[in-house]
C-alpha cells in the first residue's frame, strides 16, 4: 500500500462506518471492513508519520447522530482488538504474558449488536448513553427504560456504570422485518443494525415495541472491589442482570482455545448472535497495570468467529416447481466459501422479494449462511452496479410443464396436477422422515423411478417388484431390494404419518397429529366445524382438507388399504396432578432432552405446545432461556425452573 492508497483506504473505511454507525444500513461485510482496516493498520505500523487523524484506528468508529442530546460517559468506552485464528490469540498472549505473567482470563461470547452504557445512582438508574466515540454518546435514556432486562433500580447505591451490548434475538429480528416488509419499509440488514437502528429512535414507543435485550460485559466508573472480573460480573449479574449463555475462567492458551471452540460450534443455538468470544484478563490490577491504547483496551481480545456473511454474485435466477405447485425463485450465484461450506445457492423466497430487494442477475450481493438454513441474500451492493445488471421477469408459465401459472401476488402456483415437478416432489415428499420415513427413497431414486415411468404417482410404489428396479440402470439386487424393504416397514405406520404423507396444503405434522387424535380413520368424514374444533387448526387449513378430501376420496381409500395405518391409541387418563389439561411451553437448556421432558408431561396429561400465548398456563426454563421466557413474563405466564417442575411433579 503506498500513501495514496492508505489515505483512499481510511476515506473508504470512514464511509463504510457512517452507513453502519449512524444509518445502521452497511454497505459491505464486516469481513471486507476488517480486512481493509488492517491493511491500514499495517501501513500505519510502517509509516507511523502519515498516520491521519481521522483514520479509524485512531478513535472508535462510531459517529454521532443528530436528534439526540450528547452526553459525556463518566469513564471512557473503548473498542476491542481482533484477533481472527488460534495463530493471533498466541501472539495476544505472548504480548500480554510479556506485560504480566501471573493471569488467568475470564472468557465470554462477543455479543453482535450496540453498546451501552448505563449510570445509576443511589440504586436508580440515571442515563443510558451509546458508546459515540467512546467519551461522548448520544442520551437515549427513555429508550432504554423500555428494554425489559434493564433494571430500573439496583440494590447498590454508590455510582456505578455497567457496560454491555443491546441486541435482537434472531427470532424477533424475523418479525421485526417481516412486519417492515408488508408496510413497504426497508428491511434490515441483520440482528446489530436492527439493535443499533432500534435503540435509536426518537419515538420510544418504537424501541419498547422492538423487544430488545441487554446484556452487560462489564463496568465504567464503579467503586466495586473484587480482585477478579469474574467475581465483579457475578455481583452485576446477581443486581438484576442477563447472564451471557456462556462464560468460563481458562488459565491459558488450551483451555481458551477449548472454549472458543465450543462457544463457535454452538453459536447457532444461542437466541442472540455473537460474532466471536471476547478473552479478558481476569486479574484487576493486572488490567489497571496494562492500561489502554488510543483504541482498545491491552487487557483484552476479540476472538472472532468465521464470517457467515460474504460478498458474492447472482450468476443466475432459476425456478423450482413444489409438490404444492408453489413457484420459487433461487439466485444461482458465485460459489463462496462460508465457514467452511461451499455457498452456490440462495433462497429468494418469493417474487415479491426479487422486486422488493431490487436483486437483478449479474448484481453483487451480501449472502448469509447461518445454521441449517438455506443462505439467503441479504442486501444488493447498488453502489457495486457497472450497467450489466439484468431484471429478471416474473414468468407467466411454469417452467416445467409449460402450462398456465397462477398468480396469486406473492405466490406464483402451477396448477396443473400432472406436472412432472410437483407429482416427483410429492412422492419425494410422502417418503421422507416426517412422513412414512421410506429409507432409501431419497430425490435421485425418485426421479429414476418416475422417468423410467415405474412410479407415476405415490400408489405405484407399491407395485414395484424387484423384477422392476433391477431393470434400471444402476440397481443391484441388494439395493433394490432394501428399498423393497422399506416399503414393505412404512405399511402399518402410525395413523398422522398417514394423513401427513397425503401432502394436503397447509396441514403439517402437528396438524395431522391433532386430526388424528381427533378422529383416527374417521378424518375423511368430519365436518367443518368439528375440524376448527381441533387443536391449532383454523378455517384456512379446514378448508384444505375438505377439499383435498372432496377430491382425493378414491385415492386416500386404496392408500389406506396398502398402507394399513394404525388406529391411533388414546391415553390413558392421567390421575390428577398440576399438570393435567395444562398447556405447557419448555424453553432453554434443561438437565435432561427436551424431548424426554416433554413425554413425561403428556404422560401427566399435559399439552406441551411450542410458542408462548396467552393460552399457556406454564412456561418450564432451564439455563439461557431467551425470548419465550421474556414473552411469558410479559403474558404473566407462570414461569416455573426445572427444580420447580420436578417439586410439583413429586408433589
Ligand atoms: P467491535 O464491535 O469489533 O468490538 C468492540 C465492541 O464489542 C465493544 O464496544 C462492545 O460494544 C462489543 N462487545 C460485545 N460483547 C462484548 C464483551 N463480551 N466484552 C466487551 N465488549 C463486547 O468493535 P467496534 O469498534 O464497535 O467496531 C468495529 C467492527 O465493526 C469491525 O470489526 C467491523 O467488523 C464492524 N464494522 C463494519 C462495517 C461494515 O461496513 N460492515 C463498518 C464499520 C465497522
Amino acid at each position: 500500500m503506498n500513501y495514496e492508497e492508505y489515505t483512499n483506504a481510511t476515506e473508504k473505511l470512514n464511509l463504510y462506518s457512517h452507513h453502519y454507525y449512524v444509518l445502521d444500513d452497511p454497505l459491505t461485510t464486516d469481513e471486507v471492513y476488517d480486512k481493509l482496516y488492517h491493511e491500514v493498520l499495517v501501513y500505519e505500523q510502517k509509516n507511523p508519520q502519515d498516520t491521519l487523524k481521522n483514520s479509524p484506528t485512531q478513535r472508535v468508529g462510531e459517529f454521532i447522530s443528530e436528534g439526540f442530546t450528547k452526553e459525556k460517559h463518566l469513564s471512557r468506552m473503548w473498542s476491542l482488538e481482533d484477533v481472527f485464528d488460534a495463530d493471533g490469540l498466541e501472539k495476544w498472549l505472548v504480548k500480554t504474558y510479556k506485560l504480566d505473567k501471573n493471569i488467568s482470563f475470564y472468557c465470554e461470547p462477543k455479543f453482535d449488536g450496540a453498546s451501552l452504557n448505563l449510570i445509576y445512582e443511589e440504586g436508580i438508574l440515571r442515563k443510558g448513553i451509546t458508546r459515540g466515540d467512546g467519551e461522548i454518546g448520544e442520551l437515549i435514556t427513555q429508550n432504554i427504560k423500555t428494554i425489559k432486562s434493564i433494571p430500573l433500580t439496583i440494590e447498590h447505591k454508590e455510582r456505578i456504570e455497567i457496560r454491555g451490548e443491546v441486541v435482537i434475538f434472531k427470532s424477533e429480528f424475523e418479525k421485526i422485518n417481516e412486519h417492515r416488509l408488508i408496510s413497504g419499509e426497508a428491511v434490515f440488514a441483520n440482528p446489530r443494525n436492527a439493535a443499533a437502528g432500534s435503540l435509536r429512535q426518537l419515538d420510544s414507543s418504537i424501541t419498547a415495541s422492538r423487544n430488545l435485550v441487554f446484556l452487560p460485559y462489564g463496568v465504567g466508573e464503579n467503586a466495586l472491589e473484587h480482585k477478579l472480573l469474574s467475581e465483579k460480573m457475578e455481583y452485576i449479574y446477581a443486581l438484576g442482570f442477563r447472564k451471557p449463555p456462556q462464560r468460563a475462567v481458562c488459565k491459558d492458551f488450551k483451555e481458551i482455545e477449548s472454549i472458543y471452540e465450543r462457544m463457535a460450534y454452538e453459536r447457532e443455538s444461542y437466541p442472540m448472535m455473537l460474532d466471536g468470544m471476547v478473552v479478558k484478563v481476569n486479574e484487576i490490577a493486572s488490567q489497571i497495570d496494562m492500561g489502554y491504547t488510543v483504541k482498545v483496551p491491552r487487557f483484552s481480545v476479540a476472538y472472532k468467529f468465521p464470517a457467515l456473511e460474504k460478498i458474492t454474485k447472482v450468476k443466475e435466477i432459476v425456478l423450482q416447481v413444489g409438490r404444492t405447485g408453489a413457484v420459487t425463485p433461487v439466485a444461482i450465484v458465485e460459489p463462496t466459501d462460508i465457514d467452511g461450506v461451499s455457498v452456490e445457492r440462495a433462497t429468494l423466497h418469493n417474487f415479491d422479494e426479487i422486486e422488493r430487494k431490487d436483486i437483478r442477475i449479474n448484481d453483487k450481493v451480501i449472502i448469509l449462511r447461518s445454521g441449517d438454513v438455506i443462505p439467503k441474500i441479504i442486501k444488493v451492493l447498488l453502489h457495486e452496479r457497472d450497467g450489466s445488471e439484468v431484471v429478471f421477469e416474473r414468468p407467466t408459465v411454469c417452467p416445467v410443464c409449460g402450462s398456465e401459472l397462477l398468480d396469486e401476488g406473492v405466490l406464483l402456483k402451477c396448477q396443473n396436477l400432472k406436472c412432472e415437478a410437483r407429482v416427483v416432489n410429492s412422492i419425494i415428499y410422502f417418503a421422507s422422515k416426517p412422513c412414512l420415513n421410506i429409507e432409501g427413497l431419497g430425490t435421485k431414486i425418485v426421479e429414476a423411478l418416475f422417468n423410467a415411468r415405474l412410479v407415476k404417482s405415490v400408489v405405484d410404489l407399491f407395485d414395484l417388484t424387484l423384477d422392476k428396479l433391477l431393470s434400471l440402470e444402476g440397481f443391484k439386487e441388494k439395493k433394490s431390494q432394501n428399498i423393497l424393504n422399506s416399503l414393505q416397514n412404512a405399511k402399518g405406520c402410525e395413523y398422522w404419518r398417514f394423513i401427513n404423507a397425503l401432502g394436503i396444503e397447509h396441514i403439517g405434522e402437528v396438524a395431522s397429529k391433532s386430526l388424528s387424535d381427533a378422529f383416527g380413520f374417521g378424518f375423511v368424514n368430519a365436518t367443518k366445524e368439528q375440524i376448527i374444533a381441533c387443536d391449532g387448526i383454523g378455517e384456512e387449513m379446514a378448508e384444505s382438507l375438505l377439499e383435498f378430501v372432496r377430491v382425493n376420496a378414491e385415492a386416500i381409500t386404496k392408500l389406506q388399504n396398502i398402507l394399513c395405518p394404525i388406529a391411533p391409541v388414546k391415553r390413558a387418563e392421567a390421575d390428577e396432578n398440576p399438570f393435567k389439561g395444562k398447556t405447557v411451553v419448555l424453553t432453554g437448556s434443561m438437565s435432561l432432552s427436551r424431548d424426554h421432558i416433554k413425554e413425561r408431561l403428556e404422560a401427566l396429561g399435559a399439552k406441551v405446545s411450542g410458542s408462548v400465548s396467552k393460552k399457556t398456563d406454564f412456561l418450564i426454563y432451564g439455563e439461557d432461556a431467551g425470548s419465550k421466557h421474556d414473552k411469558a413474563m410479559d403474558l404473566g405466564v407462570v414461569c416455573l425452573s426445572e427444580d420447580d417442575m420436578r417439586e410439583l411433579i413429586n408433589g
